[in-house]
């Protein structure tokens, strides 16, 4: 899953891409309004933890806004130091989803993250499920039945990724976007090596279960049942 952080403070912005990046996540930071409202006119970002005090021509309620009316549906988190009710209305109001009062602590952020990107998708609890396989994106764990699988964290995130998708071909050009940062440097063949990787944890010990990590030559991957 990635992120993009717009926020001005060098300080929280790092130490808020370093907390989201301990959890798995690939993070992105910009430091003004207009820089970030060119990013996030990009659908590959899952989420958006936005600051509500920023420099550059807008601050952070009136970017929320200009991005919901530009149909940008990318789940927002605003941040902000000011707690009263009416700040917190403005910035619900002006399209974001949650709001987050600093200072924060890192798990709570992250709870919100993730409470956030689990809406779309079925998701029971902390849990996302296809066939015999869940993983917990409360505890980081995975299973397939009864049986815990250890993950590397890309692993992890490469999974949760692709359980997100159930059923649908997902290119290597999307596993980039979404599973590391555009720092990264990461070539199709890296994505064949995790897919790899993964396929070797969560179905070639399980030859009794089905294979649930299809290859589609020519397209992608498939997580998905028959
Ligand atoms: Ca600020």
């Amino acid at each position: 899953m990635r992120i993009l952080v717009i926020e001005d403070e060098p300080k929280i912005a790092q130490a808020v891409k370093r907390g989201l990046e301990l959890k798995g996540f690939a993070v992105d930071v910009v430091y003004d309004a207009d820089t970030g409202l060119a990013y996030a006119s990009d659908p590959d970002y899952d989420a958006i933890v936005l600051d509500r005090m920023l420099p550059g021509s807008m601050d952070g309620v009136k970017l929320c806004q200009k991005l919901r009316s530009d149909d940008i549906s990318t789940p927002i988190i605003m941040l902000t130091a000011r707690g009263t009710i009416g700040d917190r209305v403005e910035g619900l109001n002006s399209g974001a989803d949650d709001y987050l009062v600093k200072p924060f602590s890192f798990d709570e952020l992250t709870a919100r993250v993730r409470a956030l990107l689990r809406r779309p998708p079925v998701q029971v609890g902390t849990s996302l499920k296809l066939a015999d396989l869940t993983l917990d994106t409360g505890s980081y764990e995975v299973r397939r039945g009864e049986q815990p699988i250890k993950l590397s964290h890309k692993e992890f995130t490469l999974l949760e990724y692709l359980m997100h998708h159930p059923g649908q071909v997902i290119t290597k050009d999307m596993i980039i976007s979404h599973v590391w940062d555009q720092d990264a440097d990461i070539l199709p063949n890296t994505i064949e090596v995790y897919i790899g990787y993964l396929r070797n944890k969560i179905d070639r010990p399980f030859p009794k279960s089905e294979a649930l990590l299809q290859t589609v030559r020519g397209f992608g991957y498939k997580l998905s049942t028959g």
